[in-house]
């Protein structure tokens, strides 16, 4: 044993241990054998303190840099405890930078005396997680030209000192000792002279314990090679997955259960996040989204300084509840929908909503699983519904009551209403002085069971999505609704509508150079403002229904008023990273939807408006959906709403005029026409009849010339302000 060595180590000396996992971290020398073979040391774990004995070689192995040091350095070792420490007070920082969840933990920063006993669990995978990077600090110390510096440079801190040398200096003293020894080593002179066997014994085992080290390091490199595997480099954002992993590593995750009281709210908003899809697994997405507990959802948006050093900004969401990737259709029916089945034979109106980013989940949790293009619509929240609207009925308060159920199955393309249960036809929307909107022609069909309705929602879904390369092509585009009626002798008594809203990163189109396109945006753009706005009179008892704003709320007016009118959203997100700028609008959202409501006080929401405010200054195409108030509207984005109304106002009459023209001209022309097939005519009353007829339809004609002007003009208006806003976007 190097007698040099020997005396350095002592008791109280802090030094490197390796674990049996492979894991290197600090410990406290206990005792040394009398021999000199072995140490004990000590360190803490969480709150237990642990020991174990290490060969002495084990300790040279790791500790090299104790070789290098005179003993009066030695000292300067033990402060080392410190210097490590400021370091991961440092990393604690910058963790505790993002900000927890107002519910779940917060990242655990204390010490482990001063953690709760219900904390303990986060705190040792906190831990874990240091070390790995206090492994990793000590691997960057590999690079040759950093250790030769700091070896040379005794103002580096000790700590650096350290983590460089140990990596550096024991090639050359051991280099160095064999070239010493060597010039000795004559064989036949070890044994007469004992100072020379000492060193031949020193050099034995100097070469024990190169390779011993030279074991080490190869394990070290092992681990560290594995560890670059599991945030392998191919992955394009390594870097960020690695910080969202090591921040879930601190919490202590406890996702919604079947067991958990069901809540009866009048507004209900839910958050859901669909696991990571093929396509984002192949392209080695990063899932971005954390749910932390039944009512918390957490966002780690990934961001990077002016000086390129990445960070997570991980924002808080609270809704009522949130579903992780785990819960299946039924688990969030459970929680959304099931609650206001009830609502429906107590003669109310329920409504549910998803709505989300095309993909997102919302055909899949209202519709039903898809594999491939089949969807299973007895596993959506359409059926779900139907079953237990079946159940009730069945029961003996109900069955009584002679109800007879109807379901209708209608999508709502840019303004014009559709319906699926008859090949897609045309739907008028008509308003009558009483405000009572009606679909014309809308068919309702009776149905008996829950068989009944699957097989309704298969035909409609199918009339949906018939005649399009991929389903989601244009009912992204769309809004589908499919409704629940319960007719007492032929009476509405409740209605429960299912809908599943167009992705709402289409109401972005705005900016699109195709009109089509422009148009579907704007139209999509409206009625989600409008829904929103909706809602939230609903929630505050608003006697004023914005309704009319859109024909998806004027279609729904009914379901928006009355004491008895019940709602739930289900904001769906995409868990993946390139969808978080989408994801945040959605939670935005979703937000200001429940934000007034009476039930929460309008107090809960957090700190969502300045970001809304920053996004004001870009008009951002997305802050449409968060911010709607029009005082803070550009003149362009006004003129260019207005300019959407009028085409469509005037679309609408044109489309009138010509129907009603051409309905009157085959009228008139039947009656003329008549007149001259009998034998005996009057010709006077027929050329006074003709001519009369002409002059009207003259008018008629240029009637609807004046509204194809107009339909013009408004759609040059259009054009212009839509340009605008183009140039003025980045
Ligand atoms: P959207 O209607 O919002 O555009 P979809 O419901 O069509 O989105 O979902 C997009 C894809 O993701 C579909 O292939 C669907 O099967 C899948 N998907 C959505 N949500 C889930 C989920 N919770 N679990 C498994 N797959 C899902
Ligand atoms: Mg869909």
């Amino acid at each position: 044993m190097d007698s040099r060595f020997y005396s350095r180590v002592c008791p109280g000396l802090i030094i490197n241990i390796q674990r049996s996992n492979g894991q290197i971290h600090e410990a406290k020398v206990k005792t040394v054998r009398v021999d000199g073979t072995s140490v004990s040391v000590e360190w803490t774990e969480g709150s237990t303190l642990k020991g174990k004995e290490i060969d002495i070689e084990d300790v040279i192995a790791i500790n090299p840099e104790l070789l290098e040091l005179p003993a009066a350095d030695l000292k300067e070792n033990f402060p080392f405890q410190e210097n490590v420490s400021v370091q991961k007070q440092k990393r604690r920082s910058t963790l505790s930078k993002i900000p927890g969840p107002r519910e779940a933990a917060t990242p655990n920063v204390s010490t482990p005396e001063q953690r709760t006993p219900a904390a303990r669990g986060r705190s040792r995978m906190s831990v874990i997680a240091e070390s790995q990077c206090s492994l990793q600090e000590n691997e960057m110390g590999v690079d040759p030209c950093t250790s030769t510096q700091t070896r040379n440079n005794s103002s580096v801190p000790a700590g650096r000192t350290r983590a460089s040398k140990m990596n550096c200096v024991p090639e050359a003293s051991v280099t160095n000792l064999n070239g010493n020894t060597e010039d000795h080593l004559l064989p036949g002179r070890i044994s007469s002279v004992s100072p020379v066997r000492r060193r031949s014994n020193i050099v034995k085992e100097m070469e024990k314990m190169k390779n011993k080290r030279e074991e080490k390091r190869a394990q070290i490199s092992e681990i560290r090679t594995k560890r670059a595997q599991e945030f392998d480099s191919s992955c394009p954002n390594w870097e960020f997955a690695k910080m969202i992993k090591e921040f879930r590593a601190t919490l202590d995750c406890q996702p919604i259960s079947i067991t958990d009281p069901i809540e009866e709210h009048r507004i209900c908003v839910c958050v859901r996040k669909r696991p990571l899809n093929k396509q984002e697994l192949q392209k080695k997405e990063c899932d971005v989204i954390t749910v932390p507990s039944k009512c918390v959802l957490l966002v780690h948006e990934p961001k990077q300084k002016v000086d390129l050093t990445k960070y997570l900004d991980t924002q808080t969401f609270r809704f009522d509840f949130s579903f992780d990737e785990s819960s299946s259709n039924e688990m969030v029916y459970r929680f959304t929908a099931r609650p206001l089945v009830e609502t429906i034979f107590e003669g109310g109106k329920a409504t549910c909503f998803a709505y989300g980013q095309t993909g997102s989940g919302k055909t899949h949790t209202m519709g039903g699983d898809f594999s491939g293009r089949t969807q299973n619509a007895s596993k959506g929240i359409y059926a779900f519904v139907s079953q237990d609207v079946f159940l009730l009925l069945n029961q003996p308060r109900y069955r009584s009551q002679e109800l007879e159920v109807y379901v209708t199955f209608f999508e709502i393309y840019n303004g014009k209403v559709f319906d699926l249960l008859n090949k897609k036809t045309k739907l008028r929307v008509l308003e009558d002085g009483k405000q009572q909107v009606q679909v014309v022609g809308l068919q309702e069909r009776q149905v008996s069971s829950a068989e009944d309705v699957i097989r309704m929602i298969e035909m409609g879904t199918a009339c949906r999505t018939s005649g399009q390369t991929f389903a989601n092509a244009s009912s992204s585009r769309s809004h589908a609704c499919f409704q629940i009626l319960l007719r007492r002798r032929g009476k509405l008594l409740g209605k429960f509508s299912l809908v599943d809203l167009a992705g709402n990163e289409r109401g972005a189109d705005t900016s699109s150079a195709d009109r089509q396109t422009r148009m579907e945006g704007a139209e999509i753009n409206k009625s989600l403002l409008a829904l929103k706005e909706c809602i939230r009179a609903l929630g505050q008892n608003k006697s004023h229904t914005p309704f009319r704003e859109s024909k998806l709320t004027q279609v729904l007016r009914d379901s928006f008023i009355g004491t008895n009118s019940r709602t739930c959203m289900i904001a769906m997100i995409s868990p993946g990273m390139s969808s978080c700028e989408y994801t945040l609008n959605t939670l935005r959202y979703a937000d200001r939807v429940k934000e007034l409501s009476s039930h929460n006080g309008g107090g809960e929401t957090q700190n969502q408006m300045e970001t809304e405010s920053e996004e004001m200054e870009g008009l951002s195409p997305q802050y449409n959906l968060c911010k709607d108030e029009e005082e803070e509207l550009s003149p362009h984005m006004f003129s260019f709403r207005e300019a959407m109304t009028q085409i469509s106002e005037h679309e609408e009459k044109v489309v009138e005029q010509l129907k009603e023209l051409k309905q009157r001209l085959a009228t008139k022309l039947d009656y003329l026409l008549g007149i001259t097939e009998q034998p005996d005519y009057d010709l006077e009353t027929f050329v006074s009849t003709a001519k009369y007829f002409v002059e009207e339809s003259s008018r008629n004609f240029l009637s609807v010339g004046e509204t194809l002007d107009a339909l013009g003009a408004a759609m040059q208006l259009e054009e212009q302000a839509s340009r605008k806003m183009r140039r003025k976007r980045p």
